[in-house]
């Protein structure tokens, strides 16, 4: 939506400071995300929506649970997803490369990574001050002294894979990080889950959701589905948009969401990273 005026100010007018506030340090594609979370008791929320409201604003509506750090200490596993301000661009346009014989013809699901990851140096300087980053394809990329902290950890189900950059004239330059790969994948997601609705499923049944931001999202797993577990995992449904028509360096690949046990969590947060939303999946019996 179209704010005159710093947004800021107006956020603050309402009460809305840095505290509740997250505003992206420059803007993407001539938008500036800014991420306002208030309880749905809080009596700024009526005013935050009347304010949408008033711009013409709609479908800015973000519905999510919100967990203690008890509870996220004792989730089996945990969603990990980006900060805003560290996502750096890589993946297939920037030339990293996937073996496709396994993956899905139409929607390129179940691509399996076969290079370094490399990522657009226009975002070199995102990674400026920063310990973990990650690409818009949820691609864990960590400097290489967390990188050594993790594999020392004991922590199960990873590898890395080196990150590189690419100069237009002076070729590729690998930097100082490291991709946190994970070794297992989850079987299927439970049908209980919410917020994640089949909409436009792919004959191969792993992309094609939709996340209704207005629904929170609940990944429900069945006990049994624990049994194979590992501390870093990855969903067997991608998400996001694709675009596959048989050129990987013209790809537009949905992505599997990154689990990891809160002994990720705890190692991550004991560097000091502090952007990752961390998200406790859910487990039913069936
Ligand atoms: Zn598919």
């Amino acid at each position: 939506m179209d704010l005159l005026g710093d947004p800021r100010t107006i956020l603050q007018a309402i009460g809305c400071g840095p505290d509740v506030a997250n505003i992206a340090e420059a803007p993407v594609l001539d938008v500036l995300h800014i991420y306002v979370t208030l309880d749905e008791t809080d009596e700024r929320l009526p005013k935050l929506l009347a304010l949408l409201e008033e711009h013409g604003a709609d479908g800015w509506d973000i519905r999510r649970d919100r967990f203690t750090d008890e509870e996220l200490e004792a989730a089996p596993l945990l969603i990990m997803s980006y900060d805003i301000n560290a996502r750096v661009f890589g993946g297939p346009r920037m030339g990293t490369t996937y073996d496709m014989s396994d993956a899905c013809k139409r929607c390129g699901a179940g691509a399996r990574q076969t290079s370094a990851m490399i990522i657009d140096v226009e975002d070199l300087h995102k990674l400026e001050g920063r310990r973990a980053a990650t690409t818009p394809y949820d691609d864990v990329l960590v400097d290489e002294n967390l990188a050594a902290v993790l594999a020392e950890s004991g922590a199960t189900g990873l590898s890395f894979r080196g990150v590189f950059t690419a100069f237009e004239k002076r070729g590729h330059m690998q930097l100082p990080w490291r991709q946190l790969c994970a070794t297992h994948t989850m079987p299927p997601m439970s049908p209980r889950s919410t917020g994640i609705v089949p909409d436009d499923l792919c004959c191969c049944g792993r992309s094609g959701f939709d996340t209704p931001t207005e629904i929170p999202t609940r990944l429900v797993y069945r006990a049994a589905d624990f049994t194979e577990i590992r501390d870093i995992n990855v969903t067997w449904e991608w998400f996001g948009d694709t675009h596959y028509e048989g050129d990987v360096g013209d790809a537009l690949f949905a992505y599997p969401r990154f689990l990891v046990t809160p002994k990720v969590r705890r190692i991550f947060l004991d560097a000091g990273v502090t952007g990752f939303h961390w998200l406790p999946i859910h487990i039913v019996d069936e």
